[in-house]
C-alpha cells in the first residue's frame, strides 16, 4: 500500500480527470524566492476614485447610482459582446476559430468600499447570494447563453484591479474548458456508476473527516483530495442539486454563512487580507436537464506558507504537471485550527 501522507505520489482529480503531483517530504526545504509585500493599508469606506463607489463615475462616462446595497452592470470592457454572430473559420483543419457571443457583468456586493466577503454581514451576503440566482437565471434563459460563470479575484495578488467588494459573471455559447472537462466527468460517472460523483465524494469526505475545513447543516467546505493550491477549497451542498436555481431559501442563508466561514479562516490563516480566486461550477445553460452537474465553487487562493510566499504555476507545473508539497490533509488542518 501507498503511503500518501509522506512518499512523493500523484493524485487524480475526478472532476477534471488530471493528476497532480504531490511532494510531501519536500515541505521543510528552505525558501529563497520572492517575498510579496504586504498591504495592509486600511481601504476607506467611501472612495472618490472608486469606479465601483455608489455615485462614482466609470471609465467611459457612466455614473454609478447610489446604491445601497447590491449593484449590478455591464462591463464597460467586456470580454464579450451579445450582438457577435455564430460564424466559423476553418483551414485545414489546423486553425479554427468560432464567434463567440456572450454578456459580462459587474456585481457589487456593498456599497461599502471597505467590506470583503469575510466582513459582511449575513444579510447582507444573502442579498449577494439572491443576486447570483437571478443573474444565473436571467442570463442562463438566453437562447445564445449556454454557460453562465459567476466569479469573484479578490486581491491585488490576484491581479484584481479594485479593492472595492465584488464579482464578475462572464456569460457565453460555448462551454468553457474546465466547465467541460467536469461536465464529462460526472457524465461518465453517472453513467458507470448510478449515482453522482459530488454526492458520493461528500459522503466520503464526510466520513473521513481530515480534509473538512468547516461545514453546517447543508454545506460542506474542504480541502479536495487532488487540490493543487496549497489552501486550495471547495464548498458542496450535501445535497444534489444542479444549480444555484436549486437553493431553497435556508440553504441560500447556508450559501452566504459557509462563503463568510471559509474566507475568514483564509483571513486568519497568514493574519491578512487572503486573497483567491473563487469561482461557481454549476450546470450549464444550454436547455439539457445535466442531472449529473453537482453545484459546488472553488477557491484558488495562491498564498503559500504566509502573508507574503506564493505559490507560481511554473516549470514542470507549466510544461507537465501541477505540483505541491503541503498535502490537502495538512492543509485542511491548519485551515480548521484557526
Ligand atoms: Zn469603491
Ligand atoms: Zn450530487
Ligand atoms: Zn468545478
Amino acid at each position: 500500500m501507498l503511503d500518501w501522507k509522506r512518499e512523493p505520489h500523484r493524485r487524480f482529480n475526478p472532476l477534471t480527470r488530471e493528476w497532480v503531483l504531490v511532494s510531501p517530504h519536500r515541505t521543510a526545504r528552505p525558501w529563497q524566492g520572492q517575498v510579496e509585500k504586504t498591504s495592509v493599508a486600511q481601504q476607506p469606506q467611501y472612495d472618490p476614485e472608486c469606479y465601483l463607489c455608489p455615485g462614482n463615475a466609470r471609465a467611459g462616462g457612466v455614473r454609478n447610482p447610489a446604491y445601497t446595497s447590491t449593484f449590478v452592470f455591464d462591463n464597460d470592457f467586456a470580454a464579450l459582446k451579445p450582438d457577435t454572430p455564430l460564424g466559423r473559420f476553418e483551414q485545414d483543419g489546423l486553425l479554427l476559430a468560432e464567434g463567440e457571443p456572450g454578456v459580462c457583468r459587474v456585481v457589487c456586493f456593498s456599497p461599502r468600499h471597505d467590506l470583503t466577503v469575510a466582513n459582511m454581514e449575513p444579510a447582507d451576503l444573502r442579498r449577494v447570494v439572491d443576486v447570483w440566482t437571478e443573474q444565473y437565471a436571467e442570463l442562463g434563459a438566453r437562447t445564445l447563453i449556454n454557460h453562465v460563470q459567476i466569479f469573484e479575484n479578490r486581491g491585488a495578488m490576484m491581479g484584481a484591479s479594485n479593492p472595492h467588494p465584488h464579482c464578475q459573471i462572464w456569460s457565453s455559447y460555448a462551454i468553457p474548458n474546465e466547465v467541460a472537462k467536469e461536465t464529462a466527468a460526472q457524465d461518465a460517472w453517472r453513467q458507470g456508476h448510478g449515482s453522482c460523483l459530488l454526492c458520493d465524494y461528500v459522503r466520503l469526505e464526510q466520513t473521513a473527516g481530515e480534509r473538512t475545513v468547516d461545514q453546517n447543516d447543508h454545506f460542506l467546505a474542504l480541502v479536495p483530495f487532488w487540490a493543487v493550491w496549497p489552501f486550495e477549497v471547495m464548498v458542496l451542498p450535501k445535497r444534489h442539486m444542479t444549480g444555484m436555481d436549486g437553493l431553497t431559501d435556508v440553504e441560500r442563508d447556508a450559501l452566504a454563512d459557509i462563503l463568510k466561514r471559509t474566507t475568514s479562516r483564509y483571513d486568519r490563516l497568514f493574519q491578512v487580507s487572503f486573497p483567491y480566486s473563487m469561482g461557481f461550477h454549476q450546470r450549464p445553460t444550454d436547455g439539457a436537464p445535466h442531472d449529473e452537474w453537482h453545484l459546488h465553487a472553488h477557491f484558488h487562493p495562491p498564498l503559500l506558507r504566509s502573508a507574503t510566499v506564493r505559490k507560481f504555476l511554473v516549470g514542470y507545473e507549466l510544461l507537465a504537471t501541477p505540483q505541491r508539497d503541503i498535502t490537502a490533509e495538512v492543509a485542511a488542518e491548519r485551515l480548521r485550527a484557526v
